[in-house]
């Protein structure tokens, strides 16, 4: 079973559209692929009505999937749900109320912005969004494109990243109603690439360890090109929880060389495949 299960599409801050992601999943070889854009679930609709009218045919199992951006212990987390009902009500509130956080922190990133001398920043950012849900790479996007960076990573490390000027706090939903939303709404809640908010192995603990008590079902152990003792660390702290594992690319761009879609490193056989568990339960 080749899986991958995050990844992103122009429905979020991915570049390929939905169904062209799909097809380079196909060519990758991938058998399960989940489309988790953050905070949105509208790639998805528009695959699985593609694939339900026949319009479009694949051999790839479609997981629908989404990815929440919330708080824990005061810091940004983002967890993954996945084998979601896209029209269940809950959720659809959370989204919404989701998007409403992100337009409103774009105002703010904007005029912080435009404060150190840079023009448009608004306008510019919401033309790269276009239809999709806005977020801090249209900004960066934006940056470069009026050349006030030379490339998106640049645009994050001086301008949008941690503690920066575009950094603007948001009040997001508490783990805790994001995990029972997911549920509620039919799915897993994964807790997604653990080892990329730089925490100590101390926090790292007790991030994975607020994640279990707020009943999470699985954890991200594979994220894109990650190296493989970062991989067994990562196992070796999930023992004292009840967790599965999950994994995925994170894919947003063919320009992403580190890992295109499904080529992230094998999860180890001691992890139980959130999959697994979930056929098991079907
Ligand atoms: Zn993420
Ligand atoms: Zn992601």
């Amino acid at each position: 079973m080749l899986a991958d299960l995050h990844t992103h599409s122009l429905a979020s801050d991915g570049v390929l559209a939905p169904a062209e992601l799909l097809a380079r999943a196909e060519n990758n070889g991938v058998n399960l692929l989940a489309l988790t854009d953050h905070d949105t679930m509208s790639g998805v609709q528009a695959l699985q009505a593609s694939l339900a009218s026949g319009e479009l045919q694949t051999t790839v199992e479609l997981v629908p999937g989404v990815e929440i951006t919330t708080m824990v212990n005061g810091a940004c987390v983002h967890v993954v749900g996945l084998w979601l009902d896209s029209a269940h009500l809950g959720l659809q509130r959370l989204l919404n109320g989701q998007r409403q956080v992100r337009v409103e922190r774009a105002e703010r990133i904007a005029f912080k912005l435009e404060r150190e001398g840079m023009q448009g920043v608004l306008e510019g950012a919401r033309r790269h969004a276009g239809d999709a849900v806005i977020s801090r790479p249209h900004f960066a996007r934006y940056l470069v494109e009026r050349q006030y960076c030379t490339n998106e990573q640049q645009a994050f490390r001086r301008w949008l990243g941690k503690s920066k000027v575009g950094d603007v706090a948001c009040i997001w939903p508490e783990l805790e109603e994001v995990v029972a939303t997911v549920q509620s709404a039919g799915g897993v809640a994964v807790l997604a690439h653990p080892t990329k908010y730089g925490l100590t192995r101390t926090k790292l603990d007790c991030l994975v360890g607020s994640f279990s008590e707020a009943k999470g079902d699985a954890i991200e152990l594979v994220s894109g090109a990650q190296q493989s003792n970062v991989t067994n660390d990562l196992l070796k702290l999930c023992e004292r929880y009840p967790v599965a594992f999950s994994t995925g690319s994170d894919f947003h761009s063919p320009a992403q060389t580190w890992c295109d879609l499904g080529q992230q490193p094998a999860m180890p056989e001691a992890a139980e495949p959130i999959w697994t568990l979930r056929q098991a339960a079907a």
